[in-house]
């Protein structure tokens, strides 16, 4: 078996909606890792990704990843103060509407197919957030998902 990356399932779709909105992938300050786990993900569809809570692969090298915990903060929200609290939160609502439980191994290609979930469910599962927020994610998610299979020669189905 190949390399097992392991995500938080937001992350997939961060990393979909940050190739829609053409960011170029680079480190981050906090020292993370979502730059090289992106580019992994934008060169392999196939590549196996197990679902996760908590902390993923992304975090690695991360100054914010305390004994494997998320210990940031956030402030755009008057109902989460913890980062790791909020990623929680998030998960369950996405993996609740795409039919996905942790611990499931998928590959982009699954994922990428069930973002029609995703999108159809993005403004209760970002209730709360700036809605012209979500309106951008929603539109970069799209945009990003049919980049993605356009380059991969697969049929996208998110919209
Ligand atoms: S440890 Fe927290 S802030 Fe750092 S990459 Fe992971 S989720 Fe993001």
């Amino acid at each position: 078996m190949g390399e097992l990356l392991e995500l938080l399932v937001h992350h997939f779709f961060d990393i979909i909606r940050d190739l829609g909105a053409g960011k170029d992938l680079k480190p981050h300050l906090l020292g993370h890792s979502l730059h090289k786990i992106a580019a992994k993900i934008r060169e392999d569809p196939q590549v196996k990704i197990k679902i996760v809570m908590g902390c993923d692969s992304t975090c690695e090298g991360c100054s914010k990843m305390f004994e494997g915990r998320c210990v940031d903060s956030i402030s755009h929200r008057a109902d989460f103060t913890s980062k790791e609290r909020f990623n929680d939160f998030i998960d369950k609502k996405i993996l609740k509407a795409c039919g996905l439980k942790t611990g499931e191994i998928a590959t982009p290609i699954k994922l990428l197919k069930k973002s029609k979930f995703y999108i159809g469910h993005i403004f209760q599962i970002y209730e709360g957030n700036d809605i012209k927020h979500t309106q951008k994610r929603r539109a970069d998610v799209v945009r990003g998902g049919e980049l993605y299979s356009q380059k991969f020669g697969f049929g996208n189905d998110a919209v």
